[in-house]
């Protein structure tokens, strides 16, 4: 059987680790906090006690964890995976992390002739936990075939080139995302604050040509100020656009101009509601004046 593991069972993780269980793989799971892992070693996961102890005798390692930081700590930490880890096997970070931190870890994991493939992903929890991502992956075309096998179970693979490539996707895919939350947040309040009937403006904005997934997503819920739930947090929104600036700043001399401005409005969310949901971004901007 195949033998993978699976660390970070957050609000993706969790889910994504149910699929190689559906999937028939033996499956060992770690996360920082044990609690999350319980119902998954119910259904049959196996326990590691930390990362390297995880990584043991597996095939591939999966990971999904917040940040670089974390991502540093679950590989290359004391107990991380690559304490235990020996030549010629697979590792895929799924995490959303820096351009930077990806093409360093592909680094250091090529030195060990380790097989690095870089995959972030696209998607709500839900997605995730149905086999329905969007994996976007940046890999040797030969990794990337040995990969495959481990990628089926959890969606749609699109391959956009060698390791950093498939974050560069997903860190300008979630720097527009930002921008589009926030600059609806800042239209909705100002149409609230000038005395628009809302059911109409709504109506209007559905209909009409700024009418992208994320706007359609989270424009009812805005004016509702229905935020049960929360599947992206402002925290991760404002890590992600950080990641995606810095990665400008290092690409373009003149930009980015509007990503700053959301980077400064998701770090306002950030240190007043960080694991709320980023759709919150409209009680920071409706104050009235
Ligand atoms: P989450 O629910 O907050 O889970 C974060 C995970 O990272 C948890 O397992 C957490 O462990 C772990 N973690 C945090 N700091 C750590 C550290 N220093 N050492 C070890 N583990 C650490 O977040 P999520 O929504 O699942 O997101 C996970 C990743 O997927 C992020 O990179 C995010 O940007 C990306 N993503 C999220 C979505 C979404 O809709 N939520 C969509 C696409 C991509 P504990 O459980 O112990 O806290």
């Amino acid at each position: 059987m195949t033998k993978v593991a699976f660390i970070g069972l957050g609000r993706m993780g969790h889910g994504m680790a149910g699929r190689y269980l559906d999937a028939g793989f033996t499956v060992k799971v770690w996360n920082r906090s044990k609690k999350k892992a319980d119902d998954l070693i119910a259904r049959g996961a196996l326990w590691g006690n930390s990362p390297m102890r995880a990584a043991e005798d597996v095939d591939a390692v999966v990971t999904m964890v917040a940040d670089d930081e974390a991502s540093r700590e679950v590989w290359l930490g004391e107990q991380g995976v690559l304490a235990s880890w020996k030549p010629d096997r697979l590792a895929i970070e799924c995490s959303t992390v820096s351009y930077h931190h990806a093409r360093d870890l592909g680094r250091q994991l090529g030195w060990r002739r380790i097989s690095y493939i870089d995959c972030p992903v696209t998607g709500l929890p839900d997605a995730a936990a149905s086999g329905k991502l969007t994996l976007l992956v940046g890999a040797d075309p030969a990794d990337l075939e040995k990969a495959r096998p481990f990628l089926e179970p959890l969606g749609t693979i699109r391959h956009f080139g060698a390791v950093g490539t498939g974050t560069v996707y997903k860190l300008i895919n979630n720097l527009m995302g930002a921008i589009q939350i926030a600059g609806l947040a800042e239209g909705l309040a100002i149409a609230e604050q000038a005395g628009l009937d809302m059911n109409l403006v709504l109506e209007a904005i559905q209909s009409g040509v700024t009418a992208s997934p994320q706007v359609l997503r989270h424009s009812e819920r805005m004016v509702a100020r229905n935020f049960a739930g929360a599947t992206f947090t402002a925290s991760l929104r404002h890590k992600d656009a950080a990641y995606a600036v810095k990665l400008a700043e290092s690409l373009l001399a003149d930009a980015p101009l509007i990503g700053r401005a959301a980077v400064e409005a998701y770090a306002r969310a950030k240190a007043q509601m960080p694991d709320d949901d980023e759709g919150k971004m409209i009680e920071i901007v409706s104050r009235p004046k």
